[in-house]
């Protein structure tokens, strides 16, 4: 997701783009898994030393139900607001000094809000980041509770099952069968002492 800003950069100040987007998200994250395009808006207003990139963004990802672990969609609106730097004056190609840039900080050094110096603005990163913050905290399948979700049922069965196992194995014998000769006459000597 790459935006050619040579162009806006020339523009005054208060310049701006939008952009409609339509785009897959395959590829963002290997953790993420997509079930639809992402959509919606991106602005780009030309700033005093860069451009500020506005996303409002909707999606459908996959993501597991929270109480019955099973996959289930989640529509995600996903927004940002970031200061992209220039690596290079666009009129001149000079290298541009961190300190020309008037940000944060942390927005200088953040690799992801650098406007590379074929004055290409990247926000896949941002995006990226963006995806994850955006992310239910517990997702919930449409079951509204537990006794009439059919997943949960299976769920608690299964863990019914694998209880009843763990306790067959609690009758099998513990003691390995040749130890158990020497236990039997060891018992026969206490009995003896007493
Ligand atoms: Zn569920």
């Amino acid at each position: 997701m790459q935006f050619n800003v040579a162009q806006l950069l020339k523009e005054p100040i208060g310049a701006t783009r939008t952009y409609q987007l339509d785009e897959s998200l395959i590829g963002l994250d290997p953790e993420l898994i997509p079930l639809s395009n992402l959509t919606g808006s991106l602005r780009l207003l030309r700033t005093h030393s860069g451009v500020l990139a506005n996303g409002q963004f909707a999606a459908t990802v996959q993501v597991d139900c929270g109480r019955c672990l099973e996959p289930i969609p989640a529509e995600i609106e996903i927004s940002f607001e970031e200061s992209f730097r220039p690596l290079t004056e666009v009129t001149t190609g000079r290298f541009l000094m961190p300190d020309e840039f008037e940000g944060q900080a942390e927005e200088l050094e953040d690799f992801a809000l650098i406007i590379d110096d074929h004055h290409i603005l990247d926000i896949s990163e941002i995006l990226r980041q963006s995806t994850w913050l955006a992310m239910p905290m517990i997702p919930r399948c449409p079951f509204g509770d537990p006794e009439s979700c059919p997943n949960f049922a299976e769920r608690m069965s299964e863990m019914a099952e694998v209880h009843a196992d763990l306790d067959e194995t609690d009758d099998q014998p513990a003691v390995d069968p040749r130890w158990a000769a020497l236990l039997e006459l060891q018992k026969n000597d206490t009995k003896k002492v007493n």
